[in-house]
């Protein structure tokens, strides 16, 4: 019976998550995490956090633990399931790892041995397809990453270098990943893998970070505590492709307000309408 299944994708924060300045609605996750609890829905977070971070998030908001995890900024999906194995998923492994042409995130490591303003970020913080590094805050962030960029195609290695600045602790974050290990990608993934249908997978997000998947012809939800740049920015982008697929939670439905996982909760009802009786019926 995998044809009836819903596939659940949300980020977590400032999604699920109510950790942003407005408010949340009362009972919303509460109504969120026993409609998750049916059957029919296979559920999956979709964060940059690692295993650690998402477990911690679980537990400090209450979170319902999912089917699925896809963490490390894409590049590791793990089945979590009841019994909480978060067994990080091989094949997901062994479809991004020939981006890295044979190397994981040690040996990676060694071949940017010779970028004097790389610093190693705490163990935790790498993973088998996930190189990550602090730099001071004031390096020029574009020509490093062109340079590591370059140093590592010439070995034959597809790699994504993306590099920020934490601005709360001024320090650069550089993290390499393999190109094609995105979040859109672990997604889709996870959509063919469990053969759920286009019109039964909905991806839910917030934020800039969100876009790529919310303006990909996905149904998509932009929640409506989302900044008004970030709605402009998603509204644009879909007007000539299939705008139908992305929804704005705005409130004025269900008695919630459209924020986090009431957000989310609209969404899935306006895409796939029998859910409505189950959210109604959850919050008698
Ligand atoms: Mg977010």
């Amino acid at each position: 019976m995998t044809n009836s299944l819903i596939l659940l994708c949300t980020d977590l924060d400032r999604t699920l998550i109510p950790n942003g300045h407005q408010p949340e609605s009362p009972r919303a996750r509460e109504c969120f995490a026993r409609l998750v609890a049916r059957p029919e829905i296979t559920l999956a977070y979709v964060s940059g956090r690692d295993k650690r971070l998402l477990q911690a998030a679980m537990r400090e908001w209450d979170l319902p633990t999912p089917d699925y995890a896809i963490g490390d900024v894409g590049t590791t999906i793990y089945w979590v399931g009841n019994d909480h194995r978060w067994e990080a998923w091989q094949d997901w492994h062994d479809e991004i790892g020939p981006d890295w042409a044979g190397h994981d995130c040690d040996s990676l490591a060694r071949l940017l041995d010779g970028f004097d303003q790389l610093r190693l970020q705490e163990p935790e913080k790498q993973n088998t397809f996930k190189l990550s590094y602090y730099t001071l805050s004031s390096v020029d962030g574009e020509q490093l990453v062109a340079a590591m960029q370059q140093h590592l195609s010439e070995q034959g290695i597809r790699a994504s270098v993306i590099w920020s600045v934490d601005e709360m602790k001024d320090v650069g974050l550089v993290d390499v990943l393999p190109e094609s290990a995105t979040k859109m990608h672990a997604i889709q993934f996870l959509q063919s893998r469990l053969e759920a249908p286009d019109d039964r997978t909905v991806f839910a997000g917030d934020s800039g970070n969100d876009l790529a998947v919310l303006t990909s012809g996905m149904q998509a939800i932009l929640v409506a505590n989302a900044r008004d740049d970030v709605k402009r920015a998603a509204r644009e982008q879909t007007r000539q492709h299939r705008p139908e697929r992305l929804y704005i939670a705005s409130g004025n439905s269900l008695d919630m307000n459209g924020n986090y996982a009431a957000g989310i909760l609209e969404g899935l009802v306006h895409f796939i309408p029998k859910t409505r009786d189950w959210v109604l019926k959850d919050a008698d």
